[in-house]
Order: C-alpha cells, then structure tokens, then sequence
C-alpha cells in the first residue's frame, strides 16, 4: 500500500471507478461525494456498453471505447468475487436501427470509416429481412440497421453500488453528504485540501475532480479547464414483459429483469431533470414504430437526468500543468468506460502508472482556441 492519499471528488460512475482503479492499485483513497441531493447521470442513464459509431470525430475515443468492452468481463467478475454484487453485463453485440434510408447510409459509411481509421471494431449492416432474423418484431418503419458484436449493456445502478461496495470492501474512505466548494493546493509541499461548503476539510497527495456537472466549477481552482453542460435525457420503462429482445438497441432494451427501458432525449434545457409530456409521446411511438408489439405494454415510469457533457462530447482526462497531482476526468459514457477507468484511469491518477498513449488529446485545453467550434451527437 502506498503511503500516499488521494481525494477523489465525486462518487458517481466516473469517480467511483477511477478510486476503485487506484485503491486496487496499492493506493489510499478517499471519496468525498454529494450524495442524494445531487445531479448523478450514474442514477439515471440507459446502460449501453457501446462502441460503435463512437469516435467518429476522434479516433482514440473509438480506441479507448473499444478497447474499454474488453476489459469489462473482468470488472464484471471483480466486482461479483468481490461483493457478491451482478453489475448484469452482457455483450451479445447492439443493434442500431433507422427509419430512413440516408440515415442508414450515412450510418454505413461512418462505421466503414471508423472501422478503416481505428480498427477492430467490426459491423455489418443489415436490410430489415435479415434483421428479423435477430429482432423478429420489428416493424415496417425500420428500413434498415447496423449490428456490432462488440456491444451490449449492464443495469448501470448495479454497477454503481458493486463499485462502492468494492471500495468500502477494500478499505477506501467513502464520505457521502458533503458538497466540495473550494480545492486548495500548497505549492511547497505539492499537498491538496478539498474544503466543503460546511468548512470542513480534508488533505491529500493527490486529488481528482469526478464531480460530473460539479466539476465546472471546481476545475479552475487547479489550473485545469472543464466547460462542461449539462444535456437532459428523458428515459421510459414498461411493466415487466415476457423475453422478447435478446439485443439492446439503440432505440430500446429489455432489462434482466424484463422492463423495457426506452430512451432517450438530448436537451439542452439547464439543470432542469424534469420530464415532459411531448418528448415522453415521442419516445413511446419511436418505440412502437420500432417494436409494434410495445403498443400494449404499460409505461410504468419516466425519468430526465442530466448528462455532463463537454463541447465536443468526448471526455476529458488530464493533469493540471500549474498544480501537479490534480487531475479532472468527465466522461459522458461512464458506463461503456467503467472498465477502462478503472483499470488504466486509476492507476495513471494515482501516480502508479504511465499515462496512457495518445492521451493528450483528451486534454481540455482543446476547448481553450477562440477560434474553434465544436458539436457533438447528442
Ligand atoms: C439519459 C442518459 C442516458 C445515458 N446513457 C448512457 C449509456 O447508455 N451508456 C453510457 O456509458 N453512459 C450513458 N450516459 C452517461 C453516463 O450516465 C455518464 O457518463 C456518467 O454517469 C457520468 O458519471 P460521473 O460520475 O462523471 O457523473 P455523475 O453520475 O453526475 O456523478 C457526479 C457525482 O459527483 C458528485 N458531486 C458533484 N459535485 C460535487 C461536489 N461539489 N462535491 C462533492 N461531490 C460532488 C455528485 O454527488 C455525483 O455523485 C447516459 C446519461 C444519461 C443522462
């Protein structure tokens, strides 16, 4: 065990994962998170462990995706030796599914890109005969789809409490009620204090900001610099249904349990994790048009939650130049990248590995060019 501390700020999936990743690594962690009081898109998302189609502006974000789903098996198996705790992953390989032919094409030619750029994340598009054949009740709206045998999904609530059982049982100090307000950090010895709106305060050797929308404002006090917004996603699920589905989707999946979960809006609406009545009709009938035999299942609930989302979508991981040992990961696929920030995150974090290659380019120091414009998908 390393005689060193580190504060990770933030206790949601990001936060969680990258502490687990260091603790296991040899080092001594703490976790100092809001709590239930706060904005978690860890409590709220649709629990896709997906690579495909993504990185299409950003190679290594394709790579580090897809080279996440490996490494997920064994976080699965860590966390149930571990705890006892299912995260429910499973990787059948997804399917996206269009209802218009561009669509279709330009989902072609963006995954016979990405494939030809980055490698190693195979597809095969299909005509609707040949998707019946894996997803036999879809309707006649669906012109077409892509298939990834690379992707599945996992009951991301699951996950998020396999992690903190996972850090409780190793012996991390997982601090929960508390809202980080100010980071200080002393030059003379390269020490951190987080320090909470109640002053309160802890000391560290390291420290990193995984507050999800929180680390907007928290960023700058280190020399770091995270223009992150938030993005509502509004989420349904039906009553329990006999197995019908046996890949997720883009559109909808069918849970373990058989709930269907469909989703799921990109608003840009503030900080409101609300829902709504129209954007709730859209969802339903996308799914209907998708799978008509949805049509006579009940909605037995509906959520909005907020994602953290940079500019560009893509994550930032980066060490602060002026305050060495502060470090800022966001990511908006803190479920596909459990895995990855938990066994290459945490150990880079926490000063017992290298940096990972090609990493500069998650730095967000990318946003800093006036000149720049950025958009991302959702
Ligand atoms: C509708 C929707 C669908 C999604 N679907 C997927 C998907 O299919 N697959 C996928 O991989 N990802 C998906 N995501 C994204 C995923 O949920 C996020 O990437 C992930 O939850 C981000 O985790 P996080 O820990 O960074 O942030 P959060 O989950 O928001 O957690 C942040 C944590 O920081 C704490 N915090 C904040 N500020 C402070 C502070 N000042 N002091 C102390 N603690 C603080 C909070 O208490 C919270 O626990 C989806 C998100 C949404 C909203």
């Amino acid at each position: 065990m390393s005689s060193q501390t580190m504060t990770v700020v933030g206790g949601g999936l990001v936060g969680a994962a990258i502490a687990y990743g260091a603790l296991r690594a040899g080092m001594r962690v703490r976790v100092l998170d809001q709590g239930d009081t706060a904005f978690r898109a860890s409590r709220g998302n649709f629990g896709l462990v997906w690579v495909s189609s993504k990185g299409g502006k950003m190679p290594r974000y394709a790579s580090w995706s897809r080279d996440a789903l490996k490494l997920w098996p064994n976080l699965q198996k860590e966390l149930v030796d571990l705890t006892d705790v299912d995260a429910g992953l499973e990787q059948p390989g997804g399917f996206w599914l269009g209802f218009d032919d561009a669509d279709v094409r330009a989902r072609a030619d963006l995954l016979e890109r990405i494939d030809r750029e980055v490698g190693g994340i195979p597809f095969k598009m299909m005509d609707p005969s040949e998707l019946r054949q894996y997803l036999p009740g879809i309707g006649p709206a669906v012109v077409g789809g892509s298939f990834c045998p690379l992707d599945g999904h996992a009951n991301p609530l699951m996950l998020l409490r396999g992690l903190h059982a996972a850090l409780r049982h190793r012996g991390a100090d997982v601090i929960t009620g508390v809202d980080i307000a100010e980071i200080r950090h002393d030059p003379a010895n390269g020490s951190f204090e987080a320090v909470s709106q109640d002053r309160q305060s802890w000391k560290s050797d390291r420290i990193v900001l995984a507050a999800g929308l929180g680390n907007a404002g928290l960023a700058a006090q280190v020399g770091l610099h995270a223009p992150i917004a938030s993005t509502r996603g509004q989420v349904l699920i039906t009553e329990r249904l006999k197995p019908f589905l046996d890949y997720p989707t883009n559109k909808c999946r069918q849970t373990r349990e058989g709930s269907v979960q469909i989703g799921s809006t990109s608003e840009d609406v503030g900080l409101d994790d609300g829902t709504t009545t129209d954007k709730i009709e859209i969802l339903a009938r996308r799914a209907v048009e998708t799978f008509p035999a949805l049509a006579r299942a009940r909605l037995v609930r509906a959520w909005g939650a907020l994602r953290p989302l940079t500019p560009d979508g893509y994550p930032i991981y980066q060490e602060s130049a002026s305050c060495p040992g502060a470090f800022l990961a966001t990511s908006h696929s803190g479920v596909t990248l459990a895995a990855a920030h938990c066994y290459v995150v945490g150990p880079w974090m926490a000063g017992l590995s290298q940096v990972p290659a090609g990493f500069e380019v998650f730095t967000g120091d990318r946003f800093l060019d006036a000149d720049a414009s950025f958009s991302h998908d959702h």
